[in-house]
């Protein structure tokens, strides 16, 4: 039987921003309840070392973070939850989102916080060997090709960081960048062109996959649809996506105003909708910076307008 209960602050994702969020909301006694999402711990889970966070001199392990956020939230009463809101209705307050287990909530306040997901070339040989060769994670899946040859599509940042991570592990890592030069920044583009294990192939595509039972190697084309178009087969181990993330905000669309690329738009410099006491944080409003302490931050920020929001109505 689905249930249908009532929530003063319902906090959708359990990334930097949805977890901080719920510290927020927690000690404000707004009782928050979150759902994780599929990703429970968001992209921080899919790393390894964490840098960058201010606070940690030496690094924090991702998924050691995640948790320590969670048992944060958690000893202020956030009640945290496995699932995903697969529904929403924000037609009038209080506003109703369902689960995928069909259980529905009624919320004064919700706070969106679905971060990004992994882009993917949308070849149909991706879908054929995912788990088989196809990964957009090095962190998570690099172990499995120890010693073997593997490629890393896309010249960003992150391109360049699962491509260095991966030549301590392999054998051979290729680079499949589209353009003839990469977009990273100096220092990333530095330790990828100096390092002996990794070829960067500019000014090239990639077209298929093949291999029995698993990838062997990819089609590529370099220069494609140029007269010295070159078409030819490079064989790999491992195919790794690393071409930059997708919002996860389909299930608000109909409510929201999103940007082309699906991000929410939110009020200037705060994390307010379009809809009163339904605010957004984290990756999934920010296409600019995407980093752990500025979701973090927006997450604190949404916790403040939902409180405020609530006591203005007197709720
Ligand atoms: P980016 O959007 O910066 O880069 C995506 C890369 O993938 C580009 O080289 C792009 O090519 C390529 N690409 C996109 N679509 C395709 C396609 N269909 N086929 C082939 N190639 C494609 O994403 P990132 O995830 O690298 O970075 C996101 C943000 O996070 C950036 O702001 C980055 O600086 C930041 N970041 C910072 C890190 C750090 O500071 N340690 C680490 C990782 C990320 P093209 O250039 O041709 O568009």
């Amino acid at each position: 039987m689905a249930n249908r209960e009532h929530t003063r602050c319902l906090i959708i994702g359990s990334g930097p921003a949805g977890y901080t969020a719920a510290i927020y909301a927690g000690r404000a006694n707004l009782h928050p309840t979150v759902y994780c999402g599929l990703q429970s711990g968001g992209q921080l889970t899919q790393t390894t070392m964490v840098d960058n966070f201010p606070g940690y001199p030496q690094g924090v392990d991702g998924n050691q973070m995640m948790q320590d956020l969670r048992s944060q939230a958690e000893r202020f009463d956030a009640d945290v939850r496995d699932g995903i809101i697969v529904r929403a209705d924000f037609s009038k307050a209080p506003y109703l989102l369902t689960t995928d287990r069909g259980d529905e909530i009624e919320a004064d306040t919700v706070i969106i916080a679905t971060g990004a997901s992994a882009k993917y070339l949308g070849l149909d040989d991706e879908k054929k060997y995912n788990g088989l060769g196809v990964s957009a994670c090095a962190t998570c899946d690099g172990f499995f090709y120890r010693k073997k040859t593997v490629a890393v599509v896309g010249g960003g940042d992150t391109a360049c960081e699962e491509a260095d991570y991966l030549s301590h592990l392999c054998n051979k890592v290729y680079m499949i960048v589209r353009k003839p030069y990469l977009r990273a920044s100096e220092a990333m583009k530095r330790r990828v062109e100096n390092n002996a294990k990794i070829e960067i192939l500019y000014e090239h595509n990639t077209v298929g996959l093949y291999g029995e039972g698993g990838v062997e190697g990819a089609h590529v084309v370099k220069r494609k649809g140029e007269p010295d178009e070159q078409r030819y087969d490079l064989p790999i181990d491992g195919f790794f996506l690393a071409i930059g993330h997708k919002p996860n905000t389909d299930v608000f669309r109909e409510w929201l105003d999103l940007d082309e690329a699906g991000y929410i738009q939110t009020v200037n410099g705060t994390p307010r909708t379009k809809i009163p006491g339904v605010f957004a944080a984290g990756d999934c409003a920010d296409p600019v910076y995407r980093q752990a302490i500025v979701a973090a931050g927006s997450g604190c920020m949404a916790a403040l307008e939902a409180e405020r929001y609530l006591s203005a109505e007197g709720k």
